[in-house]
């Protein structure tokens, strides 16, 4: 049974897109994020765009909900394969990412793994700065599903099946042909 590892944000939610549509007189579409992290596209700091984002997933990730074909596909296929999911988010704020991953997948993903992201007042980890770090380290993962092209072919290179999931800010494969392709066998 192959192992499939998630990405959460923007790959299991729309976290991004929901958290757009909060800022206040933007100007920029979701289509118009071509870059990520899209702080210059905003004209603002990286370190402003961080502390934004963090403050929406501490006041909102709780009622983000799942992106619709993939919690689809579990339902259909999800008993096929083994799952993890595997986040780069703040240490802050993945005690909300894990309870959001268990709340609305955890029938099907029954391991939760972070690779934390640092920030000024929490510098990160001395091991596994990164996800190929987590995934050279547990070496299970046969398949990886992210929309961050750094992370894919970090994973390809360790031998992994690297999905790119499509994001206006990434040349990936369409949610549904990524999961159309996958094969249980
Ligand atoms: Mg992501």
């Amino acid at each position: 049974m192959k192992t499939i590892v998630w990405d959460v944000d923007d790959v299991l939610n729309s976290l991004t897109r929901t958290w757009l549509e909060t800022q206040p007189d933007c100007a920029l579409t979701f289509a118009g994020l071509t870059e990520n992290p899209p702080h210059r596209l905003l004209g603002i700091s990286r370190e402003a765009y961080l502390r934004s984002l963090d403050e929406f997933r501490l006041s909102r990730f709780a009622a983000l909900e799942p992106a619709v074909p993939v919690r689809r596909w579990f339902e259909a296929h999800g008993h096929q394969f083994r799952h993890v999911a595997l986040t780069a988010t703040p240490l802050e704020t993945a005690p909300l990412s894990a309870a959001w991953v268990m709340r609305h997948f955890g029938r099907w993903i029954r391991t939760f793994a972070v690779a934390p992201s640092p920030r000024p007042d929490d510098p990160g980890p001395v091991i596994d700065p990164s996800k190929a770090g987590y995934l050279r380290w547990w070496g299970r993962a046969d398949v990886l599903i992210d929309d961050n092209p750094a992370h894919v072919s970090a994973a390809r290179t360790l031998g992994i099946t690297g999905l790119l999931a499509a994001q206006p800010w990434n040349r990936g494969i369409a949610i549904e042909q990524i999961l159309a392709g996958l094969n249980g066998e």
